[in-house]
């Protein structure tokens, strides 16, 4: 086989990657080949149209852009603008639905009363104050200081459980941060957003505008190593794991993963809404996509596509990062390793950084390591 010769290489087609493609093939004019081990582009916001029902679906799970940063918004407006959707997410407890996060609508249907602003913080604090401690030890321990032991059992504790394939009193506190409890009907689940919506022709066709330049070439189905020889005049951008890269020389890095069951329905509309969370421990899957709702600008047939996310633990396919000491420690040996060792070898992107970036986190991330990348190009 012939070998590849380009100035920059680029490993993942990913939004990462691609961003980082799209500014050395347009700022710089600079020659890029990106190398892809899977048959697609776009990583894990790949999006699909499913062949019967016509319905663009995300194959790696549902995918909100949100974002409070401007320049995030004044780079990724050049290649998409975004439909007017809007996410709440709903909770499907013992057949009810009630509103994450827990709001004042909650509250009040969950213990079947008629309370106001101020009496639903007194309420909820007759619930918690037994739990309160200055260091909670654990996240159970500090999500029943926060709500209260009923609101915990019904949709904090079943779930967690079944996503994190542990009891609760064995993950960190840090982790329950993330949920807001709310004393009003506010049901926006992105709180901070400015913009917020889905790409209006599908996340697929912002990542083949980002990739337009001919200066860019993508080799799918191809799996980068680094016993492969290349001839790359400026730099390698890697944004696969660090872990496989180096043939797990420092131990293997824990990821939570998930699976996708899809069905179609002979129905127009299964839920009345695009992603529904079911808490019960004793029901298996932890989510309910139905991605006709992410596009309501468009008009669909009279099925719909649904599909079941299930936690996997022991799964190759590297979801979301573990983030404890023992394997923050581990990424560390290997982010060493390579800065010691590799010259013009960048590293980026959620699997290399070992890290949980949202989409305007990672082209943020990546818009940085460009003009890194641009100061110190020879
Ligand atoms: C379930 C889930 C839901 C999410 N939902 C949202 C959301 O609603 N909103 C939001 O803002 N963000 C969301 N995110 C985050 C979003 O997916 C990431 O920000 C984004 O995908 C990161 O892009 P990336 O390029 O770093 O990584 P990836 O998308 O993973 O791309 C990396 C690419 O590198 C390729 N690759 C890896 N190793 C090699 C190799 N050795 N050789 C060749 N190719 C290789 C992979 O196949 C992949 O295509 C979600 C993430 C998950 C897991």
């Amino acid at each position: 086989m012939k070998k590849i010769k380009t100035d920059f290489l680029i490993v993942g087609s990913g939004l990462y990657g691609c961003v980082i493609a799209e500014r050395l093939a347009n700022v710089l004019k600079k020659k890029v080949t990106i190398i892809e081990k899977r048959n697609h582009i776009g990583g894990n916001c790949y999006s699909e149209i499913d062949e019967q029902t016509g319905i663009e679906f995300h194959k790696y799970g549902t995918h909100i852009f949100h974002t409070s940063k401007k320049n995030v918004w004044n780079y990724l407006k050049k290649f998409t603008s975004l439909n007017n959707y809007k996410h709440q997410v709903l909770s499907n407890y013992k057949s009810k639905i009630y509103q994450m996060p827990i709001n004042l609508e909650t509250i009040n249907k969950f213990f079947n009363k008629k309370l106001d602003p101020s009496t639903a913080e007194l309420f909820l604090k007759n619930k918690t104050k037994k739990f309160i401690k200055n260091n909670p030890n654990n996240f159970e321990e500090k999500a029943l200081m926060q709500i209260g032991k009923e609101l915990y059992k019904a949709f904090i504790e079943g779930y967690t459980e079944k996503q994190w394939g542990k009891s609760p009193k064995k993950l960190p506190s840090s982790i329950f941060n993330r949920l807001p409890i709310r004393f009003n009907y506010d049901k926006t689940y992105f709180k901070n957003a400015d913009i917020e919506g889905i790409p209006l022709d599908g996340y697929t066709e912002v990542f083949k505008r980002l990739t337009s330049n001919p200066l860019i070439k993508i080799i799918y189905n191809k799996s980068f190593n680094l016993q492969q020889k290349y001839i790359v005049n400026n730099a390698i951008v890697y944004t696969g794991p660090l872990d496989k890269l180096l043939n797990y020389k420092f131990g293997k890095l824990e990821w939570r993963s998930v699976k996708f069951k899809k069905k179609i329905l002979n129905k127009k509309d299964y839920q009345g809404t695009s992603v529904m969370n079911y808490p019960e421990k004793k029901i298996k899957f932890t989510r309910i996509h139905e991605p006709r709702h992410l596009h309501s600008n468009r008009k669909y047939k009279e099925k719909t596509l649904i599909i079941k996310e299930y936690p996997e633990l022991n799964s190759n396919e590297p979801y979301y990062p573990i983030n404890d000491k023992k394997n923050r420690l581990i990424h560390s040996k290997y982010v060493n390793y390579l800065n010691k060792n590799y010259k013009n070898f960048f590293t980026g992107g959620r699997l290399a950084d070992y890290a949980y970036y949202d989409m305007d986190m990672t082209i943020a991330a990546a818009l940085k390591k460009f003009e890194f990348i641009k100061k110190n190009l020879k």
